[in-house]
Order: C-alpha cells, then structure tokens, then sequence
C-alpha cells in the first residue's frame, strides 16, 4: 500500500456495452487523491463527473482499469464487501438532500450510523454525535425540527452532518450547493473547508462554480471522459 486514499489507473465506463448504442464515457482515468485533499473536480456538463464520483462512490461498477481505495483493490469486490467499504470509508453529499420528511434533524443524521450500527463496536451514543455535529454546522436548536421546518440552506447542513456522521476519510459531494443562493452556499462551503481543516477530512466536490473551485486547493477537469487539467491551486 502506498498511502493514497483514493488510486485509479486507467479506469473506463461504457454505458449499455454489447449494445448497438454503447457508449464509452470515462476513457482511461489515471487519479491518485491522497488522504485530507480538498478538490474540485470541474468540467462540462456530460463530461462524465457524476459517472466519476458515482464509480469513486462504489455506486456503480467501471468498465475496465484499476479502482484501489484505502489500498484495496474495489473491482473484486462483492455487493457486501462494497457496502461495507462505502460505510467505513465514504461519506455523500448531493445537491438534493434527500432528507426524510418524517423524521428530525437529529434522527435524519443519525440514520447512516443506525444502519451500520452492527459493524460499530458498540456504536457509541449515536445521538450524541449526532447533536454534536448539528453543533458544528450551526444547527444545536433545529435538533427535534423536521426538515419542512427548516430552509433550504439549513436542510444541506443538516445534510453535511448526515454525511459526517460515521466519519468518513473522503466524502464525495455532487453540487452540493448547485441549488442554493450564493449566500448559503459560501456558508456551506466554508464548513466543508472547516471540516477537512479541523478533521482532516477528504472531499472531492463536482462544481459549477469557479469561485467554490478557486477555493479548493486542487482543480481536477474533466472534458469529453479524460482529465484535461489536474493543478494544485496555488491561490488559497
Ligand atoms: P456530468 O456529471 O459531467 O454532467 P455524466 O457523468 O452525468 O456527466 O454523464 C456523462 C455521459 O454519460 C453523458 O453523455 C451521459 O449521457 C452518459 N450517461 C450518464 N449516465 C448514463 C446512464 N445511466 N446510461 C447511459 N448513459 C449515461
């Protein structure tokens, strides 16, 4: 093992491969991000960033090269086996939270850790982890409010506490703010910056946004399904 988080060599995805409108839509990814990198991974739309982020995500299978993540080589894994590395070493944030309407801003955070529970060692007191991460994006008095109580903004912190809830050594985070008005999104994206600041935290997030991405310090760009640019940014 050689220390990086996330190493894909060559990696390819065709969609409906075998069939007349095969597409190939990732051809041949090299990406090595190691552990702690705050990265935008930009591009048009269409040029394959959600596909990426699905594929780092175990979400979806690649089509051929090489996915190793924590070292691992994730292309011979089972659907167990990829569901276990999911919860032990990733964390989601996508542009629509995806809260459930039923449940509060504590119980929606702390449902990934309820659903790994088994595997926790005990688990720990989830609802105070919960709270305590409410807390840290500025959420302590919305615990017990459903997300219909809370604005737009606050819901995709709450979504961010959710995400960090098991806490997770890269969180892959798709427009996380793509629905939100400049404002909340600089809030939310300064949080994510304080997370990856004080817990060292990975993220790879796909923006729209060049002044979010001149705030990453890496600038991956993705155009037709190849990295066309991968610079550290040398303004933050
Ligand atoms: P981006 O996130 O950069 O907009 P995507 O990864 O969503 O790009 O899409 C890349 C290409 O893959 C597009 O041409 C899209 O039409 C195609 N694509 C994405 N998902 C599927 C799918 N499930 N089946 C077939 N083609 C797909």
């Amino acid at each position: 093992m050689d220390g990086a988080l996330v190493r894909l060599e060559g990696l390819r995805k065709v969609y409906n491969e075998g069939l007349p409108n095969a597409e190939e839509v990732l051809h041949g990814i090299d990406l090595t991000l190691a552990p702690g990198e705050f990265t935008a991974l930009i591009g048009p739309s269409g040029s394959g960033k959600s596909t990426l982020l699905n594929i780092l995500g175990l979400l979806e299978g690649a089509s051929g090269g090489r996915y190793a993540l924590a070292g691992r080589d994730v292309t011979v894994f089972d659907d167990d086996e990829r569901t276990r590395a999911r919860h032990e070493i990733l964390g989601f944030i996508f542009q629509f939270h995806h809260l459930l309407p039923a449940f509060s801003a504590a119980e929606n955070v702390m449902l990934p850790g309820l659903i790994s529970r088994g595997r926790d060692n005990g688990g720990g007191d989830l609802r105070a982890k919960a709270l305590e991460l409410l807390d840290a994006v500025g959420l302590k008095e919305a615990a017990d409010k459903k997300p219909g109580e809370l604005s737009g903004g606050m819901q995709q912190r709450v979504a961010i506490a959710r995400a960090l809830v098991r806490s997770p050594r890269l969180v892959l985070a798709d427009e996380p703010t793509g629905n939100l008005d400049t404002r909340s999104s600089d809030s939310i994206f300064a949080l994510l910056r304080s997370f990856n600041r004080e817990r060292g935290t990975g993220f790879l997030i796909v923006t729209h946004d060049p002044g979010l991405a001149a705030r990453c310090d890496r600038i991956i760009e993705l155009v037709d399904g190849r990295i066309a640019d991968d610079r550290p940014n040398q303004a933050v």
